[in-house]
């Protein structure tokens, strides 16, 4: 998973600011943090932020688990979207709560 979110966050450096990072993401993380961390001391981007916390959540043990109910979430829901805080249940339940 650590990888999937490197790799993520190595695309969207490319993409969104032509940063071109070529490290193995799994043995060179922490050059690409370093990348990462440039880049959110100038500009606030809200998705390079949510990846930079999906690391910080996986670090201290409490990636994967729902922010509502602490159940784990889907792994293939995690692995369309590493950001992913919620379980699919309570997602639903907050969309039902938005649309009242
Ligand atoms: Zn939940």
């Amino acid at each position: 998973m650590r990888r999937l979110i490197l790799c993520r966050l190595s695309v969207h450096l490319k993409e969104y600011y032509d940063i071109e990072w070529t490290g193995d993401p799994l043995a060179d993380g922490t050059t690409l943090m370093h990348e990462v961390e440039a880049v959110l001391a100038f500009k606030s981007d809200a998705v390079l932020d949510e990846l930079r916390c999906a690391l910080e959540r996986l670090e201290d043990g409490t990636f994967g688990a729902c922010l509502c109910c602490k159940q784990a979430i889907d792994r293939r829901l995690l692995d369309a979207d590493p950001t992913r805080r919620v379980c699919s249940e309570c997602e639903r339940e907050f969309a039902h709560v938005l649309s009242e």
